[in-house]
């Protein structure tokens, strides 16, 4: 799963340097594809569910899975991509929001934020901690920030499927649920709005975007618990 993981954080790096105004989100998932291929690794995203790409690609009000195509992206707008691969039967899954050029100081304390109730979330991630106490270090994080927290959507445990037990909200009290032991490894992905928490699906039946049209932003990580601690399997020097 390191393996999968270093191969998902250099994608988005990859991609990271790619983001600037006019590029279409298809390249950036060309771009994916072709780097997680040169590791004779697969991309999990494609095919999944009959999902038509490597990445997903969610701009500006799109929350999650939003899919790539000819939409260039404009100065200002903020990009959250998110990335799966599939490595020696191991899979890593990992997202990050950039921001194409100058963006609006809201758009940036949101992705922020964002970052940052990532960071606190696997700051809980303890051996003897309970799963809540991840969801709770995102939601309290975020809303003492006046953004929302997205309902609809969770982390995830990961392995040898890309969506494994347990689901991982980011919200909820402290102190329920199981308790959190090494060897567990799980992708914390919290889903951030700048208006209301609440969300919809579009036509394609795949991109969720802000019922109110508001930003959103998304970062994820792969993450495992040792018994020194958790180990973020998506990062790398890089990134
Ligand atoms: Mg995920």
């Amino acid at each position: 799963m390191r393996e999968a993981g270093k191969i998902v954080a250099e994608a988005l790096h990859e991609m990271e340097q790619a983001i600037k105004p006019g590029i279409t989100t298809a390249m950036l998932d060309k771009i994916a594809e072709k780097l997680i291929r040169s590791y004779n690794a697969e991309p999990a995203f494609l095919g999944y569910h009959n999902f038509p790409a490597s990445i997903c690609a969610s701009v500006n009000n799109e929350v999650v899975h939003g899919i790539p195509g000819l939409r260039r992206l404009q100065e200002g707008d903020i990009i959250s991509i998110d990335v799966g691969v599939l490595l020696k039967g191991y899979n890593g899954d990992a997202a990050a929001t950039f921001a194409v050029g100058e963006i609006s100081p809201q758009a940036r304390k949101l992705i922020d934020v964002t970052r940052t109730s990532l960071q606190r979330a696997i700051g809980a991630m303890q051996t003897g901690n309970k799963l809540s106490d991840i969801s709770h270090a995102v939601q309290s994080y975020v809303e003492s920030n006046s953004l929302s927290i997205v309902r609809n959507y969770v982390g995830h445990g990961i392995g040898e499927e890309m969506h494994e037990e347990p689901q991982v909200p980011n919200f909820g009290l402290p102190g329920r649920g199981p308790s959190l032991q090494a060897g567990l490894v799980l992708a914390i992905e919290p889903m951030v709005n700048i208006g209301s928490w609440e969300v919809k699906v579009l036509d394609d039946q795949w991109t969720v975007v802000t019922a109110d049209g508001s930003l959103s932003a998304h970062f994820e990580h792969t993450v495992a618990l040792g018994d020194n601690g958790p180990e973020v399997l998506t990062s790398s020097s890089l990134v």
